[in-house]
């Protein structure tokens, strides 16, 4: 195997373009995307490719598919735009102004991905693609960060266009190390609608808070039961997760509650079946919901998905990008405990693997940052892998 030398710098392609892309404020869910993706464009476009766009439901953000020597076959190289916010977090550098501090390359989403994306840029710009034996693609995505938002449409874009890659690298970033499997991730939010009333009062209202409680409690037992269900050592949590992250009820002393709301989430092992693990839990909201309404005919309690994200399994079919990855210097890894993209192209059958450069614990940070040779890494797997 072709060993990396760490020592190696990064490209001053990839160094600019990194310096472009950390310049424009991509945050999820607010800021627009589309002058980034537009110099995308441009640079692929001049390297031949053929460029597609997904929008959001407000047309601010988009998705950017590129493609060159055609729609079938080849590799995928997928990546998100967008980037967490930085208000709150306590910052010795800008944030949105690369800089270069001997290795370390400092700003929001040098890590977590815009480092990936440059190197994605600098090696196709740069490489001899007339020498390519298979097609190359490029995902730039949207909002990412608030539950792999953007992706969803690109994919179902894909489908519907007959475009179909034969593999797919996700280079969020793990240190160059080839990951074949996350958990999953679901959040969902309960609202529970009981009836006010004086407290002097109590037996004639519906405490909405208290029931929301009783929930949060039994959500707490299903949790550690999962604990106990099913054990995955390549976790460094090695079971599914459930747990309650936010909860409101409420509005005086001296009132029982009308309405309580709370979220949870649950991280779910790729060998879980995350309907089978919630279903205790809607079992027994549908069980105070009928206790409520004994007193009160309105009472509710809802429950709703606001995110789903699909665990990513290793699956055979991946195996020939694992070893064009191993051969061309990735390193060796198998688990992470973050979700991705992966999921979702693997569950749309497109074999996923993540890949790339820095390191998780940068990620999202105040002072983010990705290393040099971090990005020469990349650069050189990537190069090696397409030139294959
Ligand atoms: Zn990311």
């Amino acid at each position: 195997m072709p060993m990396l030398d760490a020592s190696t710098d990064c490209s001053a392609a990839a160094l600019s373009w990194l310096a472009t892309l950390i310049a424009f404020p991509t945050i999820s869910g607010s800021s627009s995307n589309l002058d980034l993706l537009r110099l995308a464009e441009q640079a692929l476009r001049a390297r031949g490719f053929a460029v597609r766009y997904t929008y959001s439901p407000d047309g601010k953000r988009a998705n950017l598919y590129a493609s060159h020597g055609g729609a079938t076959g080849g590799i995928l190289l997928s990546g998100h735009t967008d980037v967490v916010p930085v208000a709150g977090q306590d910052w010795s550098r800008p944030s949105f102004t690369l800089t270069e501090d001997g290795e370390r390359l400092y700003g929001r989403g040098a890590c977590d991905m815009k480092g990936f994306l440059a190197c994605v840029l600098a090696v196709l710009q740069r490489i001899d693609l007339a020498a390519l034996r298979q097609p190359v693609h490029v995902a730039f995505t949207y909002d990412e960060e608030i539950g792999c938002v953007g992706v969803r449409g690109l994919i179902k874009d894909l489908a519907e266009a007959g475009i179909r890659p034969a593999a797919c690298i996700v280079g969020e970033p793990t240190r160059m190390a080839v990951i074949r499997a996350h958990k999953g991730r679901q959040a969902w939010r309960c609202c529970v609608q009981g009836r006010a009333a004086h407290s002097s009062l109590s037996g004639t209202g519906v405490n909405a808070a208290e029931t929301a409680c009783e929930l949060v409690a039994d959500i707490a037992r299903q949790a550690r039961q999962l604990q106990r269900d099913e054990v995955d050592e390549n976790f460094l949590v090695p079971y599914s997760t459930m747990a309650v992250c936010r909860v409101h009820g409420g509005t005086a002393t001296n009132v029982i509650p009308e309405a309580a709301e709370f979220d949870f989430d649950l991280r779910f092992l790729p060998s879980t079946d995350p309907e089978r693990a919630l279903a205790p839990v809607h079992e027994r909201a549908a069980a105070l919901q009928a206790g409520m309404r004994d007193r009160e005919p309105e009472a509710r309690i809802t429950l709703e998905r606001r995110t789903a994200v699909p665990a990513l399994t290793a699956r055979p079919d991946e195996d020939r990008l694992v070893q064009a990855l191993f051969a061309a210097g990735a390193a060796g890894g198998s688990h992470v405990a973050f979700t991705t993209e992966g999921g979702l192209y693997q569950a749309a059958g497109i074999p996923t693997v993540i890949c790339g450069p820095g390191d998780i614990a940068q990620a999202h940070t105040a002072d983010e940052f990705v290393l040099r040779s971090q990005l020469a890494a990349c650069e050189s797997v990537l190069e090696r892998v397409l030139l294959a």
